[in-house]
């Protein structure tokens, strides 16, 4: 390592001080992230630039709780994206059997909202929007890599075309199916759902009034979220072979299965947008990290969209990764060190694993019409929207308002 005039500590020889492998949400929430740390920071993205889609042609949406919004406030993104986020002021979970379910309000935590929807090519050009601030950030796009070679202080990538560059870190912001993690040797463990996510953009009859309605069936749960314009976006989850019946329906038999499915809470729901299917598989890898490469985001663990928090747990990820970074660089220490990366890690590990273990424990418990579940879920439905003390805690944690995660680098 060397200092430059300005005093900070670079690393000589390098193309990069750290190296992102992804310009998805998290990978691209990264760079934000360490915008202002001095560090040069590149992005290296497989898909051509897209342009900022319409929503006829997008309808991906991220339900982004209120923590992780304050994070993209203090990265510098929010501004960008505030104008086109819909506030969630509260939440409502039923099955098919309690009429009622519970309630969630914002003003039951002493907040104007839990969350926010927001399209994810939304997110994505508010996140170019932050990086173009910097001079330190690079973005390289379409690009193919075709090997990573360690070596004592830092790790060569070769592109398809036969370009090289070196980094002391390379961060695997790659998706689900990393190929940073399958270089890297880390196993993974997964579990297909055998489940498929339909979402689409609908329009119901009454407002929606900013509430997120989710209702939980044997076949998987079903999401109504709030969006501009009296609009809503759906994530219906169900077993493969009825979702590729779904799919393959006309818009009006579709709308039909939906009213059916959903129920009059809005009204009728009048109108669906293009449909899109993602498969549900659930991943969490060995380790999150080994020398000179650490994951983040979906690459690190995946999780059933049923309680949205993938992108959400990925922006957490994000935010301790570049703090240590920052806190290393600060000190001198060689941030892609193995003992660095394992602060990051540890770090996020509890989080990581207590929201997949809720996930599971809430699929399982609203998969199965056993009597005795049925009465479980009853039970604790009622004891949830009874108690005031224990559903303020959970909406705080559920929110991420509770958690330990800088908000901003400092
Ligand atoms: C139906 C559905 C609904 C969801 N709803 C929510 C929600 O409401 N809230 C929420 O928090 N989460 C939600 N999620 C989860 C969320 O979408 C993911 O957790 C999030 O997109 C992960 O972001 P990422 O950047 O880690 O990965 P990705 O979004 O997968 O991005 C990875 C990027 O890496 C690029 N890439 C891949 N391989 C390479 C390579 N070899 N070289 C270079 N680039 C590469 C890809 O092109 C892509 O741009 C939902 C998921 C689904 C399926």
């Amino acid at each position: 390592m060397s200092s430059n005039t300005a005093g900070e500590v670079q690393m000589s020889g390098m193309d990069a001080d750290v190296m992102i492998v992804g310009g998805g949400m998290v990978g691209l929430a990264l760079a934000c992230a360490l915008k202002d740390s001095g560090l040069h920071i590149v992005v290296l993205e497989r898909a051509e630039p897209q342009p900022h889609y319409s929503l006829a042609r997008d309808c991906r949406v991220s339900a982004i709780v209120k923590g992780n919004q304050q994070i993209l406030e203090g990265i510098g993104v929010w501004k960008y994206l505030q104008d086109d986020a819909e506030p969630i002021r509260a939440m409502r979970v039923w099955d098919n059997q309690q009429a009622g379910g519970v309630r969630f309000d914002a003003s039951e935590i002493d907040e104007m909202e839990m969350g926010f929807l927001v399209e994810n090519s939304s997110t994505q050009a508010a996140m170019h929007q932050t990086m173009l601030e910097s001079d330190h950030i690079e973005y390289l796009s379409p690009i193919e890599l075709s090997s990573l070679q360690w070596f004592d202080k830092s790790v060569q990538l070769t592109f398809a075309d036969g370009r090289i560059m070196h980094t002391p870190l390379l961060v695997g912001a790659d998706g689900g199916r990393s190929w940073v993690r399958k270089q890297a040797g880390i196993g993974c463990f997964e579990r297909d759902y055998g489940q498929q996510g339909i979402v689409a953009t609908v329009r119901p009859e009454r407002a929606h009034g900013g509430v997120a309605y989710q209702r939980f069936l044997p076949t998987g749960p079903l999401a109504v979220l709030p969006m501009s314009d009296g609009l809503c976006s759906i994530v219906w989850s169900a077993e493969n072979s009825e979702a590729a019946r779904l799919m393959a329906m006309p818009d009006g038999d579709f709308l039909a299965a939906l009213n059916v499915t959903f129920g009059p809470v809005l009204g009728r729901i009048v109108a669906s947008g293009e449909r899109s299917a993602f498969p549900l598989i659930g991943r969490l890898t060995d380790h999150f990290v080994r020398e000179r490469v650490a994951l983040v985001g979906d690459a690190a663990h995946c999780i059933h969209p049923l309680a949205g928090l993938g992108v959400n747990l990925g922006l957490r990820d994000v935010m301790v990764l570049a703090q240590e970074i920052v806190d290393a660089h600060r000190f001198d220490e060689d941030w892609g060190e193995l003992s660095v990366l394992n602060r990051y890690m540890k770090q996020r590990l509890p989080d990581v694993l207590s929201v997949m273990a809720s996930m599971e424990c809430f699929h399982q418990l609203f998969k199965h019409e056993l009597p005795g579940l049925k009465n479980l879920r009853g039970l604790g439905m009622r004891l949830v929207g009874n108690s005031g003390p224990i559903k303020a805690l959970l909406m705080r944690n559920a929110t991420g308002l509770n958690l330990p995660v800088p908000r901003r680098i400092s």
